[in-house]
């Protein structure tokens, strides 16, 4: 449970791509911001945000996400290598007469710019991505945020810990982490400090395999945990409850394969709007991660979803 007790924040993950995560985040906030509790989505996959296209994003306020990098002064480097040394990261090197930072590598903890006996060591911000803050018209209660980084950069987490700050700052007492697939240092930057965590699966292995992998990371970030399995195709689902209890977790909605569920959101449209039995699932999900994660808070008492 948040330390502020009216807010609840949940990560949406999955353990591997295409599983019906931003479908999940986008449809939940919808639906819930229609219930009248404020909400913001925040689109922590970066590199491939999507959760825009289902909205018609109006008002929106787009913030520059810089990195702070170490760059060097050629003409005060005497080449001491004092910098190559100290830097944890490799991001600093000799090449002949001057020391180089390779911008990728460098963590901007800014040690060599205070061990630098000569001062041609200096922190110079880049841009790495950016931030935007959008409004969808006809979505009272809901503000929606993507983080994008830029290609051929690597920074994600700076770029998704921008876009959670921007998140939180829009007052929402709900708040839905679309995190980015796997378990990589995107996801943990995206789940961190989250109060719960819906993982969205399928009923394939690959599925559970990867399924795992999220449960254990959710388990080592200590996060109550809930699973949402979608294609459910109905069939018994032993394994995938064995799985899911071994990590103090349970399976929280089941979404039926439905073609019309594909076709709706094949065509950027939101599937609660339009695919009878949906809405019902997620609001299930909700009520029940929320119970998971402890929430006893007024926010919790006053929804109710429609
Ligand atoms: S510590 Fe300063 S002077 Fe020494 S190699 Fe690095 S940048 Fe050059
Ligand atoms: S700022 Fe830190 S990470 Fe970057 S080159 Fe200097 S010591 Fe290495």
């Amino acid at each position: 449970m948040s330390a502020q007790a009216d807010h609840f924040t949940l990560a949406v993950a999955s353990g591997k791509g295409g599983t019906g995560k931003t479908l999940v985040s986008s449809n939940l906030a919808a639906m819930v911001a229609a219930s009248g509790l404020a909400t913001t989505l925040v689109d922590c996959d970066v590199e491939a945000p999507n959760d825009h296209l289902f909205f018609d994003v109006s008002a929106e306020v787009t913030l520059r996400v810089d990195a702070l990098v170490a760059e060097v002064d050629s003409t005060a480097c005497t080449a001491c290598g004092v910098c190559r040394n100290a830097c944890a990261y490799g991001a600093s090197r000799i090449f002949g007469p001057s020391a180089i930072v390779f911008d990728e590598l460098c963590h901007g903890c800014g040690l060599c710019v205070d061990m630098c006996p000569t001062g041609a060591m200096h922190e110079v911000a880049r841009r790495v991505g950016e931030v935007c803050v959008g409004v969808p018209t006809a979505r009272d209660g809901l503000t929606v945020v993507t983080g994008r980084l830029d290609v051929g950069q690597v920074k994600a987490p700076l770029v998704i810990r921008a876009a959670r700050e921007a998140g939180r700052s829009c007052g929402a007492r709900f708040v839905v982490l679309d995190a980015p697939p796997g378990v990589a240092c995107s996801a943990v930057a995206s789940m961190r400090n989250a109060d719960a965590l819906l993982l969205v699966t399928e009923p394939t292995p690959f599925g559970l395999h990867d399924l795992e992998l999220s449960l254990r990371l959710g388990s080592d970030l200590r996060l109550p945990m809930g699973v949402f399995l979608n294609r459910d195709a109905g069939e018994p689902s032993d394994a995938l409850d064995r799985l899911a209890e071994r990590y103090g977790a349970s399976i929280l909605g089941r979404l039926r394969f439905d073609r019309r569920i594909a076709e709706t959101y094949a065509r950027g449209a939101l599937v609660v709007d339009v695919v009878p039995g949906v809405r019902e699932v997620l609001a299930e999900a909700f009520r029940s991660i929320r119970r998971h994660a402890g929430a006893k808070s007024h926010a919790n008492r006053e929804i109710v979803l429609r």
